[in-house]
């Protein structure tokens, strides 16, 4: 069968072979539904968001993917350190409240998703390279299809799926097209960030962790170990902070190393091993996550910010819950989609939400580095942190914002990042 034949077969298009679409590809496959994926680059390529959150794990072994990443030998990650001067708060996976895996990985994000894509194309998924969606045109009514038109090279194809989850990440091709892109309430902040080699790292359970820098002048910087020596580096803050520094990326980020004595120390010696790139206003959200005949998938829909590295998390989440509903719906159910997705990944956003507010504000260090932390409110943070938000047995949960507020009213003065 040719690609475009093989396209012109599938009940359910999926746009982009990112992590949201090849988790949901796995998923449906699983269940027997004919399935594709178009997907606008060829694999490998550069993607950013490579330090992944424990319940990922539960997401890529309920689609049978963890086999397939676990031979890639993918560094560790067995829980996260915050640093802020001389003091060091750090949480353990094994110490979480919600009990599940007691890691991750660490991942490039060129291998991580060429090895995802090569797993579903191994059981029979078409993935059509260098195929971009163009147009889209919602169900017009109930047992009626979408339409959309896909160009490969000079060719447009029409095509017409029961279903199509839109999983094409910053691309956001649905939001767009269908004008359901809203603005997010957080100011702009930009990264820069590159890839270096050499860097100082602790040895045995700690050497994956992921350190989260906080830097004094309102930026934080991310430390990401992989497995083959390489090290993610990447610096945030509003434009500002930048301002300070030398406009070549390479030279500004090798400033703003030198300007943290953490980063100093560990990164002595280091330099960029490309260019740093810079991405600034990625925060985005829309306002509804389905439709007649769609369902928008992991930053296709939303993403907050890099702080709590949610956004791999947030996308395999989006990913099994919509494949869940729609595998329904392909059988003929009724289904009440907000009811059993679009709430649910609504609540599970905004549980990182209240915690990326509480970073940018100050509170969230206010609680890591207080000297009397309770034990107990650590392991619930830690689930937080691990990225059980749907753990209703969780305070830190169930009820965020007042929790946070609550235990912040015991704590001293605020003082922010
Ligand atoms: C600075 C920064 C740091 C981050 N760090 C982390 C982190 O440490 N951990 C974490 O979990 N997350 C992180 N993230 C977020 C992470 O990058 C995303 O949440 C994640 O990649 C989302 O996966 P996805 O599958 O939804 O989309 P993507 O990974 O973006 O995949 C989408 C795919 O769709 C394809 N596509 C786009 N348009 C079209 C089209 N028209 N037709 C066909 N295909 C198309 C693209 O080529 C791409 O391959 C970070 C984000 C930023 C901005």
């Amino acid at each position: 069968m040719s690609m475009q034949e093989a396209l012109e077969d599938c009940e359910v298009l999926i746009v982009g072979a990112g992590p949201a679409g090849t988790v949901a590809a796995a998923l449906l496959a699983q269940a027997g539904h004919r399935v594709g994926i178009i997907e606008r680059d060829r694999f490998p390529r550069f993607q950013i968001g490579e330090s992944l959150l424990p319940r990922c794990m539960d997401h890529l072994a309920a689609a049978n993917l963890l086999p397939a990443l676990e031979a890639r030998g993918y560094a560790r990650k067995h829980g996260a350190w915050f640093l802020r001067g001389d003091e060091r708060s750090g949480f353990d996976f094994a110490e979480q409240f919600s009990g599940g895996y007691d890691y991750t990985w660490q991942v490039p994000r060129d291998d991580f998703d060429l090895t995802l894509a090569e797993a579903v194309m191994a059981r029979g998924v078409p993935i059509a390279w260098e195929h971009q969606l163009e147009h889209f045109r919602p169900a017009s009514g109930p047992g009626e299809a979408p339409e959309l038109s896909v160009r490969h090279g000079d060719r447009i194809q029409l095509l017409r799926p029961r279903w199509v989850l839109d999983a094409s990440g910053y691309g956001r091709v649905l939001a767009r097209s269908l004008d359901l892109c809203r603005p997010v309430a957080a100011p702009p902040r930009r990264a820069l960030f590159t890839h270096t080699r050499g860097d100082q790292r602790e040895c045995g359970r700690n050497a994956g962790r992921i350190w989260a820098c906080i830097h004094p002048d309102q930026a934080w910087i991310w430390v990401i170990p992989f497995a083959d020596g390489r090290t993610s580096v990447g610096m945030v803050a509003e434009p500002d902070f930048f301002q300070a520094y030398p406009d070549d990326p390479a030279q500004a980020w090798q400033a703003i190393v030198a300007s943290e004595p953490n980063l100093r120390r560990r990164l002595a010696g280091c330099q960029p091993l490309f260019p740093p790139r810079s991405l600034a206003d990625y925060s985005a959200t829309v306002s509804r996550l389905h439709g007649p005949g769609y369902t928008l998938l992991g930053n296709a829909a939303e993403f907050l910010d890099p702080i709590f590295s949610s956004g791999v998390t947030l996308a395999l989440e989006s990913a099994r819950l919509a494949s869940e509903s729609l595998q329904r719906q392909l059988k003929g159910e009724t289904v009440d989609w907000d009811a059993s997705f679009e709430r649910p990944i609504r609540q599970a956003v905004d549980v990182f939400r209240s915690y990326v507010q509480a970073w940018y504000d100050g509170r969230f260090q206010r609680l890591i580095f207080a000297e009397d932390s309770d034990p107990a409110i650590r392991r619930m943070l830690c689930s937080v942190l691990a990225g059980h938000v749907d753990d209703k047995r969780n305070p830190f949960v169930a009820q965020h914002r007042r929790k946070l507020d609550q235990l912040l009213r015991v704590l001293s003065a605020p003082r922010s990042l």
